[in-house]
């Protein structure tokens, strides 16, 4: 038996009073969110399977979504992937000792949206590229060259270098 996701909002009390070794999995499908940083997640598709044990609840992520961004090197938007693979272990309060621990809410009802979130923000790459070969743009005339050619790109052609390889020359000799 599955049940999607509609919410983020995930009441894990049924599981709570499984034994140690329990586990349920719950897809999930999520056309769009959004966060307060203007920046948009959609086609989030992924499952949670929360699995009960002998100090609280283990809830391993397993997804995917996706952004747009804006390639750095041809300044093209484009559909970034983003992989949600992640696990997190809800402490029973009983069991909690550590500030930093997640400790399962009273009603237990678990937010699973600023997980989500936090993930899917950690694999965004600092440097996006639209391909990994992506031919960026001409730096003399800024044309896109995916797209087009221009003529800039035959090297030996730019007076700059001439002028550095003489030198070169010039010194080597
Ligand atoms: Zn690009
Ligand atoms: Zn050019």
């Amino acid at each position: 038996m599955s049940t999607t996701l509609s919410l983020f909002r995930l009441n894990v009390g049924f599981i709570v009073h499984q034994t140690a070794g329990y586990s349920r999995e719950f897809p999930f499908e999520i056309d769009k969110i959004s966060t307060d940083e203007d920046l948009e997640f959609y086609d989030l598709l992924g499952v949670v399977t929360v699995s009960r044990t002998t100090e609280g609840l283990l809830l391993q992520f397993k997804g995917q979504a996706q952004t747009k961004a804006e390639c750095g090197l041809c300044l093209e938007k484009f559909d970034q992937p983003l992989s949600l693979d992640f696990i997190e272990m809800f402490t029973f309060p009983s069991h909690a000792d550590k500030d930093t621990e997640l400790v399962l809410p009273e009603d237990l009802n678990i937010d699973l949206f600023p997980l989500i979130r936090e993930y899917l923000y950690l694999d965004i790459p600092i440097n996006p590229t639209c391909k990994p070969n992506c031919k960026g743009l001409c730096p003399v005339c800024g044309e896109n060259l995916n797209q087009t050619t221009c003529n800039h790109n035959e090297e030996p052609n730019d007076p700059r270098l001439s002028v550095l390889k003489s030198l070169l020359d010039d010194e080597s000799s």
